[in-house]
């Protein structure tokens, strides 16, 4: 199922992109909850009744003039890996790490498809990163490896925008003051659940700007896989449904070009990964 999450005078519905429309998954079934982290939290029987409701369909959305946000708007965590492409480590002259390198953004920062990356006016060095986000199906904590992939309810496009003079030229290196300016990480426009993504070690991600392609590599790069990432982090919190795990990003970003490549206002940002669709944003 594809999972969207519509911006109504109602507030935020949980809907599923189905036969060219966006069906409001509550109105059709009033025993839905009208959140997909809500409706994830059900596991696989809300799946179930969530297709089943398909059928009766009573409240749908055009997509020509829906308004997306993110299609989890409301996760409790949003956790991101750094590093994760060899050879983007390679070409930001960093190590490849031996774990996971981990930080953070705020929900705050989410944006959905369509939506405007907003260019903070204290920052010269807005950089782009196209990343697989996955997002968590079931609660769990101190998860084996072997069950991992059993705890990711589906995945979605993300663009990991990010700030590299708050990120890098700060004291510390502030990784979370770069990475979390408001609308600094749009993802969507849908959430593909598990079962309709075959392997999701094996997917082409590519970032264009205006149209020129500035990333083209694949999942298949990852230094650490989701299995992986997933026992890693769960030995530090508990993972609960909802939860977006962006997984890093592949070579060809902005500050590793001669010259380097900074995003501004009027330029256009595509994320595109095989089965998962294209996420395009303005910049202003
Ligand atoms: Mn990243």
């Amino acid at each position: 199922m594809r999972l969207v999450t519509v911006q109504t005078e109602q507030g935020p519905r949980a809907c599923a992109a189905w036969q060219g429309r966006y069906i409001d998954l509550n109105a059709a079934d009033s025993s839905l909850p009208s959140s997909v982290k809500a409706l994830l939290a059900l596991g696989h029987e809300g799946l179930k009744r969530a297709q089943l409701a398909l059928a009766t369909p009573k409240i749908t959305y055009d997509p020509a003039n829906a308004r997306l946000l993110a299609p989890v708007p409301d996760p409790q965590k949003i956790i991101c890996m750094g590093l994760n492409y060899r050879d983007h480590a390679a070409e930001s002259n960093m190590a490849i790490p031996d774990e996971p390198v981990l930080f953070s953004k705020y929900a705050s920062a989410l944006i959905g498809h369509g939506e405007t990356i907003r260019l903070p006016s204290v920052s010269n060095e807005v950089d782009f990163e196209a990343e697989l986000v996955f997002v968590i199906g079931k609660r769990g904590r101190d998860i084996p490896q072997s069950e991992a992939m059993s705890y990711v309810g589906g995945y979605a496009v993300g663009h990991d925008v990010s700030a590299r003079d708050w990120q890098l030229n700060k004291p510390g290196k502030q990784w979370m003051a770069g990475k979390t300016f408001d609308t600094f990480a749009p993802i969507g426009p849908e959430l593909v659940t598990s079962d309709e993504v075959a392997d999701p070690h094996n997917l082409r991600i590519q970032l264009r700007l205006n149209g020129q392609t500035m990333q083209d590599s694949n999942t298949s790069q990852f230094i650490f896989r989701i299995d992986e990432a997933i026992a890693y982090i769960s030995q530090i919190f508990t993972l609960e449904p909802g939860d977006l795990v962006f997984t890093g990003t592949p070579p060809g970003v902005g500050m590793a070009r001669k010259p380097q490549v900074w995003l501004k206002p009027g330029d256009v940002a595509e994320v595109e990964i095989d089965g998962l669709g294209v996420l395009r944003n303005p910049v202003a």
